[in-house]
């Protein structure tokens, strides 16, 4: 079938195909490094994640590129309130690049965390300031802009098909004039490419600039750190729904409109949000999850993917501790199976569980290739992971499947999902306590984590110390809890 995709330009369920045969060059808008990501925000990264391990099986060679805000993003997307890095340091009393620093880092050891894989280039707004000014010259040069109060910015008027994607209409734009209105702005709904001293008297990061001194709107960003790496026109784009209506609008409208080739992106992909019970998951409006805090509470990262790879990327998901809790038993029990199947090997001696990751191309002519066959198709079918997730219980569930065919099966379909499934194996392989003793240790590192986070510490040190008396030694990472015998 080859892999289809929804690509929101169009609405439609698509067959890919990339511009150049073999390659892809795929951008997805990374974080803005002003605080941590919320779980939310990781969602959209585990899609990407996803998406890309899609493209690597289907024999692309993809060039992922992924942005660190640290400059010019705005509470309002549309050019109003505060900037978030500035705000964020004077909160903290730091500058914005000790923030940035701190907080990319953080982003980096959570991306890790959930196993997903490193973009090929990820680059910085500060560092590509000289190409968002020429990308900005280009787009002036073309018409598309005007100068006032201080501010460049661009005019939609001069883009017929500006809201394409969102499928805005320019008379509903005018009329659904947003409140805070900058006055310099002839339309609501243009927006700023360059802005100098208008916004902030005080801005901490500033340059120089054929419009004077000042700093780069957020959306020039990521048009022109995207067509620096992939070139001016590629393949997709993605990024949370959220970004549909304003932020890849006008990427669009800038993009094309400094190029003059349509369309500058082929395909969009936009991942619906996570919620909690109360509602939307904001960074901005603080009292957000995070990673750490689900760690916190006793849940391994991979807990956390398991939840997100059990719904669809395109359907909301409502996120709660129940609901995570169910993920951490069923990824548990998804393992009990794979050791069941390591312990069923004919002879398990020394033989490292990679053996079986490069074993899948046999499997195709029996049984176990029947679900490797349906999950493939599952991923194909825009990337449903939730029927590729039935595929894998399918599979370590049927006793007609020999266990090294099993074993196989699951590792080939773990490329996609990402769950780290041989090393997991092989680590509780690796343990010599029975698996009962295994599983009550396990509860109690949980009900730890819990006693933690209800700031409950003397019960959180009883249970340490009950587990000293039978041997067992406690060590908190930022990754979780490990055991070992003492
Ligand atoms: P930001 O750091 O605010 O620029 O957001 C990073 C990414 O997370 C963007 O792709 C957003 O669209 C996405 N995002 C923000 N909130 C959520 C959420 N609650 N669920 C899923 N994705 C989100
Ligand atoms: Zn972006």
């Amino acid at each position: 079938m080859g892999l289809m995709l929804f690509n929101t330009l169009g609405r439609k369920i698509q067959p890919f195909e990339p511009q150049n045969p073999g390659t892809v060059g795929f951008y997805g808008c990374g974080p803005t490094v002003y605080n941590y990501a919320h779980i939310g925000n990781l969602r959209a990264y585990v899609t990407h994640d996803i998406l890309v391990r899609a493209l690597r099986r289907a024999g692309f060679t993809v060039t992922h590129v992924m942005n660190i805000t640290d400059v010019g993003h705005l509470s309002g997307d549309n050019d109003e309130g505060d900037d978030k890095m500035v705000k964020s340091a004077k909160e903290r009393g730091k500058s914005v690049l000790e923030v940035a620093a701190f907080y990319t880092q953080a982003f980096f050891h959570d991306l890790e965390r959930l196993h997903i894989l490193k973009p090929t280039v990820v680059c910085k707004a500060t560092e590509h300031i000289s190409d968002m000014i020429d990308l900005i010259k280009r787009i002036e040069e073309q018409g598309f802009t005007y100068f006032a109060g201080g501010n460049l910015y661009f005019d939609i008027t001069k883009f017929p098909a500006y809201g394409e994607l969102a499928r805005l209409r320019l008379e509903d734009l005018k009329a659904g004039a947003r409140t805070e209105v900058d006055t310099n702005k002839r339309n609501p709904h243009d927006f700023v490419l360059w802005f100098t001293k208008s916004k902030f008297e005080n801005q901490a990061l500033v340059w120089d600039s054929p419009w004077g001194i000042g700093y780069p709107g957020w959306h020039i960003e990521c048009s022109a750190m995207s067509i620096r790496y992939l070139g001016e026109t590629f393949d997709i784009h993605a990024g949370g729904i959220d970004h549909v209506p304003i932020h890849h609008t006008n990427e669009i409208a800038q993009s094309e409109a400094a190029t003059g080739k349509r369309p500058w992106v082929r395909y969009w992909v936009h991942n619906e949000f996570l919620v909690l019970d109360k509602g939307k998951m904001s960074k901005s409006s603080g009292g957000f999850l995070t990673l750490q805090s689900l760690v916190d509470a006793g849940y391994d990262p991979l807990d956390y993917r398991y939840l997100l790879i059990g719904g669809h990327y395109r359907s909301q998901l409502q996120f709660s501790y129940q609901a995570l809790e169910s993920a951490q038993n069923g990824r548990k029990s998804l393992m009990d199976r794979i050791l069941e199947r390591v312990k069923a090997l004919p002879d398990t001696g020394e033989q490292s569980l990679k053996a079986f990751e490069n074993a899948a191309p046999d499997l195709m002519r029996r049984k176990a290739g029947i679900y490797l066959e349906a999950f493939n198709s599952a991923i194909e079918d825009d990337l449903s992971t939730p029927r590729g997730l039935a595929e894998l219980w399918g599979l370590l569930r049927d006793p007609e499947v020999p266990p090294g065919d099993a074993l196989a099966g699951a590792f080939d379909m773990d490329r996609i999902l990402g769950l780290n499934l041989a090393e997991e194996a092989e680590k509780r392989r690796g343990s010599a306590e029975p698996q009962e003793l295994v599983e009550e240790i396990e509860r109690l590192i949980a009900e730890r984590g819990l006693a933690k986070k209800s700031k409950d510490f003397a019960k959180a040190d009883q249970i340490r110390q009950t587990l000293k008396e039978q041997g067992i030694i406690l060590e908190d990472r930022p990754t979780g809890t490990l055991w070992r015998r003492g």
